[in-house]
């Protein structure tokens, strides 16, 4: 029985990337960890927030997509992306987003109160508080270590067959069922952080690609030789998993859950500060070797972007 520790990254399309940029570091205060290309269409950004130290769990990557079209939200995605904050912060979260006139709201579910607003280009997101989790050390504007985003508390999932993708995740990603209320089941992987996963019972609807929605949701593998494993483990239970790809950062599988909701396994391995150090991590624009011959045309074609403090 393999069992994943959680979550390991969110990845969704938004638009433009300097909107994202404002919002996720500016506003949430997160690291930008992680300034690359698309692989698949190198004149676009790939863009990377985490905590401090990039860690699996708190990792959260966008493709800015400007001017495309907006996506739907619905069946065969992560409906609601959940962070978590340390205990006792909700009300500087409420006056941080009010302070930035971000519109959320409270909304209480298995005992805890979740704080609910979007992004600017619509994708959903939520604060709540959590003792799990180490703390994030990193200071952004106002935001400092002991009010910062920890990293994910979990996410809410929306599946076209709730029932196939709970049994998903409890037989083949190993995650347990705690509790069920309102229609919602309850998941839990057994990290202390992205390890909380709340499902609607009900099916939805199938949603639809675009700005504003998540694209897939990975979960970990520890190091290459546990990866290898996990796509037998996967491939056994009778998905149709791809092969292993190198994503720079760490491997990758995928296979789409017979909720319609795009699975990843990622490796916790190599992670992000192999190519470039701690300290200037997300400063220099990281390109994989095949693009590094276009990367005076990149650097003039891409549209230019700024982390900026916004306090
Ligand atoms: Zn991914």
């Amino acid at each position: 029985m393999k069992k994943t520790a959680g979550i390991h990254h969110i990845t969704a399309i938004v638009g433009h990337p300097q909107e994202n940029i404002d919002f996720y570091a500016g506003i949430l205060g997160l690291r930008l960890i992680k300034k690359t290309v698309n692989f698949d269409d190198p004149d676009t950004y790939h863009l990377y927030f985490g905590d401090d130290a990039a860690k699996p769990g708190t990792i959260i990557t966008f493709f800015p997509w400007t001017g495309a079209a907006q996506g739907k939200i619905g069946g065969g995605q992560v409906g609601v992306t959940t962070y978590a904050i340390p205990i006792g912060t909700l009300t500087y979260w409420e006056n941080r987003l009010a302070k930035f006139t971000i519109q959320y709201e409270k909304t209480i579910r298995f005992d805890e109160t979740y704080l609910q607003f979007e992004d600017y280009h619509g994708l959903q997101l939520e604060l709540v508080e959590r003792a799990a989790g180490q703390l994030n050390n990193w200071t952004f504007g106002e935001v400092t270590p002991d009010v910062a985003i920890k990293g994910f508390g979990g996410a809410l999932l929306y599946s076209t067959d709730p029932a196939s993708t709970i049994e998903t995740l409890q037989e083949t990603m190993g995650l347990e069922k705690v509790s069920e209320e309102n229609g919602l089941v309850r998941l839990k992987a057994y990290g202390d952080l992205g390890n909380i996963i709340d499902i609607k019972k009900e099916a939805v609807a199938l949603g639809q690609m675009g700005v504003g929605t998540v694209h897939h949701i990975a979960w970990r593998a520890k190091d290459e030789a546990d990866h290898v494993d996990w796509q037998d483990h996967v491939y056994k239970q009778g998905y149709d998993v791809t092969e292993i790809k190198d994503r720079n950062y760490f491997n990758a599988i995928y296979f789409r859950e017979y909720g319609d909701i795009l699975f990843e396994i990622a490796t916790d391995t190599p992670g992000f500060t192999h190519d470039e150090p701690y300290e200037t991590m997300g400063h220099e624009l990281k390109l994989p070797a095949q693009y590094e011959n276009i990367r005076e045309q990149l650097t003039k074609t891409l549209i230019p972007i700024e982390v900026k403090e916004l306090d």
